[in-house]
């Protein structure tokens, strides 16, 4: 499944993590693409807003993981941009297909850790506030999903 759809504020991309989050289930994998500014903690913002986490999410890009233990889906939000081929051993593994929903922004850095289907998800900007945004997937358990989107984005 491929859906492309637009967004012309920030508020829009937290929409999509928030209708993407009521569709989430344990070991999904999302991964995110998309240039410096894209939007793509934005997204996680509105994913983990919905997932009942108060926490303040920020980039975690000096922490390469963060985790948010909440009931009943965990969130963990993987920035892979700083993990070059010398430090990846550092146990990612549990919380790739865990128990919650893992997040991953730049996963082409720890693409050899990333096994099976996932949502990918691409963010580019279309100048000011508006974003391009693909979703791709052949998860069969997110059909619904896509068919929410469809209606909502693409009438
Ligand atoms: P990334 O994680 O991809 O580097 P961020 O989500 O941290 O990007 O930052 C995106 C920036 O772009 C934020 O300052 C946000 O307010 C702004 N922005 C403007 N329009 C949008 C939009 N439609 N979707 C997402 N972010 C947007
Ligand atoms: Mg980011």
């Amino acid at each position: 499944m491929e859906l492309i759809l637009k967004t012309h504020s920030k508020e829009e991309t937290m929409e999509l993590g928030e209708i993407v989050a009521r569709h989430s289930f344990p070991s999904l994998i999302i991964t995110l693409d998309g240039d410096l500014g894209a939007g793509k903690t934005t997204f996680v913002k509105g994913l983990a807003s919905s997932l009942g986490i108060k926490e303040k999410v920020t980039s975690p890009t000096f922490n390469i993981l963060k985790c948010y233990f909440v009931k009943p889906l965990p969130l963990y939000h993987i920035d892979a941009y700083r993990l070059d081929l010398g430090n990846k051993d550092i146990g990612l593994e549990e919380f790739i297909e865990g128990d919650g929903v893992c997040v991953i922004e730049w996963p082409n850095f720890i693409q050899e850790m990333i096994l099976g289907d996932t949502l990918k998800i691409s963010i580019s900007s279309l100048g000011d506030d508006n974003r391009l945004i693909k979703l791709e997937t052949s998860l069969d358990e997110l059909k619904d999903l896509f068919f929410d989107l469809k209606e909502k984005y693409n009438g």
